[in-house]
């Protein structure tokens, strides 16, 4: 059964919960009240699922057939895309970009996935969220997972937000963080790595295993399909709570190893590249 999608307008600043509860609905699997950023991300929102259920064998990011539901026009002049957690709801809301450095997310599969991601991996790995070596392995298995949906479904290489930024080409470059042509330079060796104090020290600390992520599947020489996501997919689900950055590495080694020889030295050769 594929899930059931639901998207409102929310026309605030902020997303305070009685907005929430009283945006409209715009687009769901019976309605279509013609809004064109609404048409844009709808499908979006069926390939992230299909690929996560093909993949995975889970739909929705419960595993449950609750909708998923995402809130467009909000924050008004601004490019954010955010995944929010609450006991009754899990939602994403998007703004419809800004004059300087953002047009709308929904520009991008690889953010609208990366966004659905957090919401997969609110249940599904236990790893807490925080200015740690936590929130950088969230947000690197949130872009790595987030690219892969954009490249079954439009090929490309291993930029993050293309078409989403005004004056770069993309917001993020996993295959080589240091880019400089991106709107965000990230590490690439645990030598640089930098001091958690912002969200942005989140992201390029996050290069650091994206990299090792890239490295791994260019040297796979196995023949199973996605066998290093796979890898990382059991990794994620098995890592404690405060995980850092030794015990990533270490938990997706051991399910590397389990995996076959291939796998093992793929993954080996690329952590150890990125000086872990
Ligand atoms: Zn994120």
């Amino acid at each position: 059964m594929p899930i059931e999608r639901r998207i409102y307008s929310l026309k605030c600043r902020r997303p305070i919960s009685r907005r929430i509860r009283k945006a409209e609905l715009v687009m769901s699997e019976t309605e279509d009240k013609g809004d064109s950023m609404a048409q844009i991300l709808f499908p979006m929102i069926r390939q992230v699922d299909e690929f996560f259920q093909t993949s995975f064998g889970r739909q929705g990011y419960q595993d449950l057939e609750r909708p998923i539901e995402m809130f467009i026009h909000a924050f008004k002049s601004s490019g954010i895309a955010r995944f929010y957690h609450t006991t009754k709801r899990d939602y994403i809301v998007f703004g419809d970009g800004d004059k300087k450095n953002f047009y709308s997310p929904v520009a991008a599969l690889d953010i609208v996935a990366h966004e659905m991601m957090h919401g997969y991996f609110t249940y599904l790995c236990p790893v807490k969220y925080g200015f740690s070596d936590g929130g950088a392995i969230l947000e690197h298995l949130c872009d790595i997972f987030g690219v892969k949906v954009r490249r079954h479904e439009e090929g490309g290489d291993w930029k993050v937000g293309n078409g989403y930024t005004r004056k770069t080409p993309a917001i993020r470059d996993l295959e080589n963080p240091k880019n400089p042509s991106m709107l965000l330079r990230a590490n690439e060796h645990i030598d640089q790595k930098s001091r958690y104090r912002s969200q942005q020290s989140l992201y390029e600390n996050a290069g650091i295993l994206s990299k090792s992520f890239v490295l791994a599947e260019n040297g796979y020489s196995g023949v199973e399909d996605e066998a290093i996501l796979k890898i990382w997919y059991k990794a994620l689900q098995n890592i404690p709570r405060n995980c850092d950055f030794n015990q990533f590495a270490h938990t997706v080694r051991a399910f590397a190893d389990l995996s076959g020889s291939e796998t093992a030295q793929a993954v080996d050769n690329a952590f150890k590249e990125v000086g872990l």
